[in-house]
């Protein structure tokens, strides 16, 4: 039999997204790489995903994203109902791992499975982390995975931040990644003169401190990312006309703080962006900008501009320490006129190294060998099982 891993990927999105989509793009970047190594994968997700598996499971017709800020009872029954598929397919007993990305439901129900009468054990789980641990505190502070059910975090600074609990049922970090294309990236001197930040508008994400610090050093900005669910502005204006986004916080922000800085000059919003639109703003941008407010744990972003060669300008919170390095593939300052500085200085960064970066650190290859080395260590701390391919 081959080794088989059940891909959790939840209820929300469609695998791959289409546009934004975190813990998706992980999934969309691993599955193939585990197959093309021999790896046999069910995928738990959403009808309308299009990546190809061996197996596809299914529980609802449309992806429940936007169900996601509707009330608990609507929240964990949509999670439990997926859930409740995906230990159905568990009991026919052909799969050897499960790597779950549902957050507190997956890990709760995985390992209440394990702990089940003699001989009704689950596999074994590998839970990645994708969010601060700091939300599902309550959970973490108390669950014990019982040795079957371990987690992995998406980087170092993210474990360290989750409370002493998880971290000991922590194998590690594996970095977020992107496709490498094959074409060497553009010269700085060949690149556009805009400064690009891509990712949800929502204060965590700065784009208000972005605008202002951009308009300063005289760098154009493109703020490329949805408002809420609104994708472009028409549907925004939509929304605020029928009512329906009136009240949201992320679109407060958007109208209160950053909607006055936008100017269609200096600063222009592109609404969300995705495919070859994105990719073409990422390889022409001569900077991506990630002013995070907030201790982001993974940043996908990241990886995807280093993939195009693009260097990246932020504050050092989070995850960011630990990928730019200063002077080479990135700035990193704390403070507003600190970014600026970093702003007037983009010249003599590296979009050769930022390549080289991505490919030797956050290539979708180098994750699937992580991944596959903590499945083997899953399995051995669970105590038997087949053992996956090594990378
Ligand atoms: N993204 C996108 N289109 C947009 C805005 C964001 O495709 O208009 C993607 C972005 O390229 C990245 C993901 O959404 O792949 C966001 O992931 P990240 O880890 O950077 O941030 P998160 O929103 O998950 O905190």
């Amino acid at each position: 039999m081959t080794f088989t891993v059940l891909v959790n990927a939840g209820p929300w999105l469609n695998v791959p997204p289409q546009g934004y989509g975190g813990l998706e793009n992980v999934v969309a970047t691993l599955v193939p790489e585990l197959r093309r190594r021999g790896v046999r994968v069910v995928l738990a997700t959403v009808a309308g995903s299009t990546l190809a598996a061996d197996e596809t499971l299914v529980t609802f017709a449309q992806p429940r994203f936007a169900d996601l800020t509707r009330p608990y009872n609507t929240v964990a029954g949509i999670a439990h109902a997926h859930m409740a598929q995906v230990v159905a397919r568990l009991r026919t007993g052909d799969i050897d791992l499960v790597h779950d990305h549902l957050e507190v439901v997956g890990p709760a129900l995985l390992a209440a499975l394990r702990a089940g009468a003699p001989g009704d054990t689950a596999p074994p789980a590998l839970h990645t982390l994708h969010w601060d641990p700091e939300r599902a505190r309550p959970f973490y502070e108390s669950f014990d995975g019982g040795g079957g059910v371990w987690f992995n975090a998406v980087s170092q600074a993210q474990l360290d931040r989750a409370p002493a609990r998880l971290r000991s049922q922590a194998l590690g970090a594996v970095p977020l990644s992107a496709p490498v294309p094959a074409d060497p990236p553009l010269p700085m001197t060949g690149r556009e003169p805009y400064v690009l930040l891509l990712g949800r508008i929502t204060a965590l994400k700065g784009q208000d401190v972005a605008a202002r610090v951009c308009r300063r050093a005289g760098v154009p900005l493109v703020l490329a990312g949805p408002v809420a669910s609104a994708t472009t502005a028409e549907e925004l204006a939509t929304g605020l006309a029928d009512g329906s986004l009136v009240g949201n916080r992320d679109v407060d922000y958007w109208c209160d703080e950053v909607a006055p800085l936008v100017d269609d000059r200096a600063v222009r919003w592109v609404g969300a962006v995705g495919g070859a639109a994105k990719a073409d703003l990422l390889a022409r941008a001569r900077a991506l900008i990630l002013p995070i407010q907030w201790e982001e744990p993974g940043a996908t972003v990241v990886a995807e501009a280093f993939a195009v060669g693009t260097p990246v300008v932020g504050t050092p919170r989070g995850c960011l320490p630990s990928l730019v390095e200063p002077g080479a593939t990135g700035r990193l300052a704390a403070d507003e006129d600190g970014l600026v500085a970093a702003l007037r200085d983009l010249d003599s960064l590296d979009p050769e190294r930022c390549r080289r970066t991505a490919l030797e650190r956050f290539s979708p290859a180098r994750m699937a060998e992580q991944y596959l080395s903590l499945y083997d260590e899953v399995l051995r701390r669970a105590g038997g099982g087949r053992r996956p391919p090594s990378g």
